[in-house]
């Protein structure tokens, strides 16, 4: 048995760089079209084009503005004739402790994590449903889950996203459109290659496998859900840690 999303359409916001870079080429590899949002439309186009032959292609599309998003997906509806799986992927933090963070900062992140995740979602799903097949998949994190000290803009941002999975995952069964979550630990970017040798120690002390998370585990969890394999669950949260959080 072997995943194939052959013909399928996909949109990954943040496809870009990093997680959503990895999750876009493992769907590009499984067959779908995918299309790729950034807010910087010539990195999202060189993304696409990274892909080889996989027909894929980059949007410019800031995801905290409503009027962008509404244009981009149906841009991208106009391009591939529909959209069948969508990965709300893009994220950014702003880490400071709570006396520290400034309304900009709160804003910033909770616009783009969790009110573009919205805005994407109810733009994309239309369709979904009108074809009685979908798939909506969340990138949240396990610091929405636990918490984390200095994250509280971004685990409340992460935490929010989950409630949104739960809910619009009742609202759209019916349909047969699947809303999952996944829930990644640690995982190698930039990000946390940046951090310095005893932080990098603590932080893998705490992870029971022993060693931080590949952008391509995640990007395992996510094909799994879009696939038929995933067609009896939905509303969940996958976490993909290393038993971090157990
Ligand atoms: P990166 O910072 O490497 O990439 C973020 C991506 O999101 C980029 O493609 C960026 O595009 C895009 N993006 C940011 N803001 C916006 C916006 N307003 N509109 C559209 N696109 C935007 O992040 P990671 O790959 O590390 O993380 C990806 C997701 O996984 C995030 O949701 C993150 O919270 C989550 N996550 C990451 C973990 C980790 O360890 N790295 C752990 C747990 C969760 P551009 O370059 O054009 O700005």
């Amino acid at each position: 048995m072997k995943i194939d999303l052959a013909g399928k359409v996909a949109l990954v916001t943040g496809g870009s760089r990093g997680i959503g870079h990895a999750i876009a080429r493992a769907l590009a590899q499984v067959g779908a079209h995918v299309a790729v949002l950034g807010r910087d439309g010539d990195n999202a186009r060189a993304a696409a084009e990274s892909f080889g032959h996989a027909p894929a292609r980059g949007y410019g599309c800031d995801v905290s503005e409503a009027g962008q998003v509404e244009t981009t997906v149906a841009a991208v509806e106009k391009d591939f004739g529909r959209i069948d799986i969508l990965v709300n992927n893009a994220g950014t933090t702003r880490d400071n402790l709570l006396f520290r963070i400034g309304e900009e900062d709160w804003n910033t992140v909770l616009d783009t994590n969790l009110k573009g995740a919205f805005l994407v979602t109810k733009h994309a799903a239309r369709g979904m449903i009108k074809r009685r097949w979908g798939r909506v998949i969340n990138i949240t994190s396990v610091v929405g889950i636990g918490g984390n000290k200095g994250q509280s803009n971004y685990s409340a941002s992460k935490a929010g996203l989950i409630g949104f999975t739960k809910s619009v995952s009742k609202e759209l069964a019916s349909r047969n459109v699947l809303v999952n979550a996944v829930a990644p630990g640690f995982i190698e970017t930039e990000l946390t290659r940046d951090l310095g040798p005893e932080q990098r120690a603590m932080l893998l002390g705490a992870i029971p496998l022993a060693r931080w998370g590949q952008v391509t585990d995640v990007a395992a969890a996510v094909l799994f859900l879009a696939s038929d394999f995933a067609s009896y669950i939905t509303g969940q949260v996958l976490v993909v840690d290393g038993g971090m959080v157990l």
